[in-house]
């Protein structure tokens, strides 16, 4: 089986956790501190800080952006859930706008409706799905006409550009995963990006009880703090970020030259003036064979999933909460034909081909 999904983790992986193991300083320390620099550095940020994973990376960044129990925070509906439910770990209610069905994000005429219909919105949280980074240059000029914040939810987008820009330094925060499937990973864990010192202040009490630096704890606070072990599998791999970003493109460019023009299939866009760096590669067919399609695929030998089966709307949680079917359509309809095919590093060109043979004949009859 050529697997969706394939973690690399090898040998200075396994030589910096004998280091961290050696120092005998597993919790916090300076691992810590060195991933949160090259990581902001990287991605072109004055502050980074570490956190558990990517989902408190976003209740903490919510946080220091002020977001207080019932606010309210526009994001998208196509998404994992943890985008969502990080506004309801803030007591706050998410307001979703569709997407732009040709790039899975949020829409920017969607949200602005949101943003004149819906009073107060306080924020608006976007997501870079699938590492296609959102329409930066309308987000921010919505934040600016609005006065909103603008938080960016990059857990799939690591080193993905909006024109000369790194997705995680443009909005007021953003946040990061690094969780096992990610482009880079820590198995668990997260980190939180700001240009803003009172934000990046605010965002290391969160995540720490509450604590300044004088050990009084100001505010209430959670135990959101990542490893001295993590972050040291961290420095690791973001060494061989920019290299297997490269190979994540070129192996999406492989795909799309074998399935762009086949009837049935929509391929991924990189829209104008963005470098995506394929978390997923997904493609969308007709939701009535998605089922078979998936199937053939599977019998082939080939790993494939969805992401997302159903809009955030849609699930049960969220109809409890009041949710209604149809507010999303284009999301609604994204779920129901979305498929992803593997993409990552790890794929030999034997793979590929293997890959796109198998996704072509179930719709050309080719064998
Ligand atoms: C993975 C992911 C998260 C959550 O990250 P965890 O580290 O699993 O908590 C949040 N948002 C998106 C878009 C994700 O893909």
């Amino acid at each position: 089986m050529i697997p969706l999904v394939h973690p690399i983790l090898g040998r200075e992986e396994k030589k910096i956790v004998a280091e961290v193991i050696d120092s005998g300083m597993i919790a916090s320390g300076t691992y810590v501190e060195r991933f949160e620099t090259e990581f902001a550095q990287y991605c072109g940020a004055a502050h980074g800080i570490a956190v558990s994973n990517g989902t408190t990376a976003l209740h903490a960044a919510l946080l220091a952006c002020g977001i207080k129990p019932g606010d309210k925070v526009l994001t998208t509906p196509f998404s994992f859930i943890a985008t969502a439910n990080s506004i309801l770990h803030c007591g706050a209610v998410p307001v979703f706008a569709d997407i732009d069905p040709a790039t899975y994000n949020l829409s920017p005429e969607a949200a602005e409706e949101a943003l004149r219909r819906e009073k107060n919105i306080k924020a608006i949280l976007v997501v870079h799905l699938y590492g296609l980074p959102a329409d930066m240059d309308a987000f921010v000029a919505l934040k600016h006409k609005y006065g909103c914040q603008l938080i960016e939810d990059c857990a799939q987008a690591h080193g993905a550009q909006w024109r000369e820009k790194t997705v995680g330094s443009i909005g007021d925060a953003a946040s990061f995963s690094f969780y096992a499937t990610k482009n880079v990973t820590t198995g668990e864990g997260g980190v939180v990006l700001t240009g803003n010192a009172d934000i990046a202040r605010r965002v290391r009490q969160i995540i720490n009880h509450g604590r300044d630096g004088h050990a009084t704890h100001t505010m209430l606070g959670y135990n959101y703090r990542l490893t001295n072990v993590a972050a040291a599998i961290g420095i690791a791999q973001i060494q061989h970020l920019p290299a297997w970003t490269e190979k994540r493109r070129a192996n999406a460019a492989f795909l799309t030259g074998k399935l762009r023009g086949i009837t049935g299939v929509t391929v991924p866009l990189e829209a104008h003036g963005t470098m995506h760096v394929y978390h997923q590669y997904t493609v969308r067919v007709p939701a009535d064979g998605r089922e078979a399609f998936m199937r053939h695929l599977q019998s082939a030998g080939i790993g494939c999933g969805v992401y997302y089966a159903s809009a955030i709307h849609q699930q049960p949680l969220y109809v409890g909460l009041g949710y209604a079917a149809g507010i999303c359509p284009a999301a609604e309809q994204a779920a129901r034909e979305v498929v992803s095919l593997p993409v990552h590093p790890a794929l030999s060109r034997r793979d590929l081909t293997a890959v796109a043979t198998a996704a072509r004949s179930y719709f050309t009859q080719e064998t």
